[in-house]
């Protein structure tokens, strides 16, 4: 069961059989109204959601972690939406405090230093903003697909989240990185120009490098790890 108690996944994975990815985000925008959120790393995949949603004047509030770390590029593609649709896209901060206490501890490099360190960097960073700026809503749009990790293939469209209290919804799930791709190309959405780079998933400027042909799309994100370690705890079970 999820937080609102008439619907569960199953009725709701009903309601949205059949419909597209815009129909759905409207349908669960007019379910939840207040109450659906988009969180966006202006990656490929959010770009094109960010689409779906500003084109179609779905309200949805997109909001979107700045961790401190991020790229010059990645804040250059965030004024280009924020332009191109006329909108202001969110941001939240890590607690000031806390990434304080860390750097005086640790320096501004810990992340590279062991497992333990690189999830508090991103607990302060990501995780607990995250936190915030979920709580009180239903719904939770993100821009997963399964083809991005080894964790993401058995993932469903719809599926509970229960340490946030609310339903995801992953409406590119099914999607390949080609039709991503097409999309924004289509559609003349802006992207990150680190992505004609090799980056395939963006993340903090010190924890994203590109990616060769043929390597698995999260190898570019914290390569020094074991693959099966790589979330950064923004979807933890
Ligand atoms: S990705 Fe790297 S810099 Fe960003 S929050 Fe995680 S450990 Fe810190």
């Amino acid at each position: 069961m999820i937080a609102e108690p008439s619907y569960t996944i199953e009725s709701l994975t009903d309601l949205l059989a059949g419909k597209t990815e815009v129909e759905s985000l409207r349908t669960l925008a007019e379910l939840f109204p207040g109450q659906v959120v988009f969180s966006s790393s202006f990656g490929y995949e959010d770009q094109v959601i960010t689409d779906m949603i500003l084109a179609n004047n779905i309200p949805i509030r997109i909001f979107s972690l700045d961790t401190g770390r991020m790229f010059g590029e990645t804040y250059q593609v965030w004024q280009k939406t924020n332009s191109r649709y006329d909108t202001r896209i969110e941001a939240h901060y890590p607690k000031t405090a806390a990434v304080e206490k860390m750097l005086n501890e640790k320096g501004p490099f810990s992340f590279y230093e062991s497992i333990e360190n690189r999830k508090e960097c991103c607990f302060i960073r990501k995780v607990e903003p995250l936190n915030r700026a979920l709580a009180g809503n239903k719904i939770w749009v993100t821009g997963i697909r399964a083809e991005q990790s080894q964790n993401r293939q058995t993932m469903t469209q719809l599926e509970a989240d229960e340490v946030h209290n609310l339903v995801k919804f992953h409406p590119l799930m099914s999607w390949t990185f080609g039709e991503v791709k097409d999309y924004v190309r289509k559609n003349n959405v802006p992207y990150n120009p680190l992505h004609d780079r090799g980056f395939v998933s963006i993340g903090c400027q010190p924890c994203t490098r590109a990616i060769q042909e043929g390597e698995d799309f999260r190898a570019g994100r914290w390569w020094w790890e074991d693959n099966s370690k790589k979330e950064c705890g923004l979807h933890a079970k």
